[in-house]
């Protein structure tokens, strides 16, 4: 299984971040990856940037060094009522959204309120990925956020960085099973932080493997599938390829 794109990227802009946006797309090029999406945290966190950098992202070319390049953001979940940290206006206009939820913004609760909070986020029309759900210590109701991710055609995630950790992974597998048996669509971001960690899916390809997951629920297998997918899902975007 090959996947040539990566919906999860961070640069310079966050500032945990050490690749700028060109060494990301270069460094995909090189693996041979179609397309990369900029992701990078939305407002609330403090390592983010200014509101003006989602304001401005048009300055940046579609095509980097060969890569498509999708100019999103990655929000976090500020309450169980799903509200989330860019307003509507600009949420628009991003090409991919992905909504995760951060310890830093998001206090740590129970099982029914993270469940509660998931669910609230996919009824925002712009959310399209659910990110890093299988985090430490957020456990949620993996069969009902499935569910209803299946039905508002929601993506989730699967994250390189959240499989660097063992006993993460194990909620992961449940996360991806509860996927499988829902026929949710899910996607694989590396969240990389520097541009070598650009299209590294080796670990989440294995899990996938184990799973038995159906290749055809990977939307981000290539980016022809990818932008059907978000060119169905945002009718009111002209996307430049
Ligand atoms: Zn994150
Ligand atoms: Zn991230």
């Amino acid at each position: 299984m090959k996947i040539l794109t990566d919906i999860h990227t961070h640069t310079v802009a966050s500032t945990h971040a050490y690749s700028t946006i060109r060494e990301n797309a270069f460094a995909a090029a090189e693996k041979g990856l179609e397309l990369i999406a900029k992701t990078d945290h939305s407002i609330s966190t403090p390592d983010a940037p200014h509101i003006f950098h989602f304001e401005n992202l048009k300055a940046l070319p579609s095509n980097i060094g060969g890569v498509k390049v999708l100019k999103g953001v990655e929000c976090s979940v500020l309450n169980n009522k799903g509200d989330i940290d860019l307003p509507e206006r600009l949420l628009k206009r991003m090409e991919i959204v992905i909504v995760s939820i951060h310890s830093v913004v998001y206090k740590q609760k129970n099982k029914a309120d993270h469940t509660k909070t998931w669910l609230s986020v996919m009824d925002n029309p712009y959310v399209d990925i659910l990110g890093h759900t299988g985090r430490n210590g957020f456990n949620f109701d993996h069969d009902a956020v499935a569910k209803k991710a299946k039905e508002k055609d929601v993506m989730i995630e699967v994250n390189r960085y959240t499989l660097t950790k063992e006993n993460q992974k194990e909620v992961c597998r449940s996360i991806i099973l509860a996927c499988k048996k829902h026929g949710t669509k899910i996607c694989l971001g590396s969240d990389a932080h520097y541009c070598d960690s650009v299209g590294d899916f080796d670990s989440a390809i294995a899990l996938l493997k184990e799973c038995g997951f159906p290749e055809e629920l990977i939307i981000n297998r290539d980016a022809k599938t990818l932008m059907e997918h978000l060119k169905n899902k945002k009718p009111y975007l002209e996307f430049n390829f």
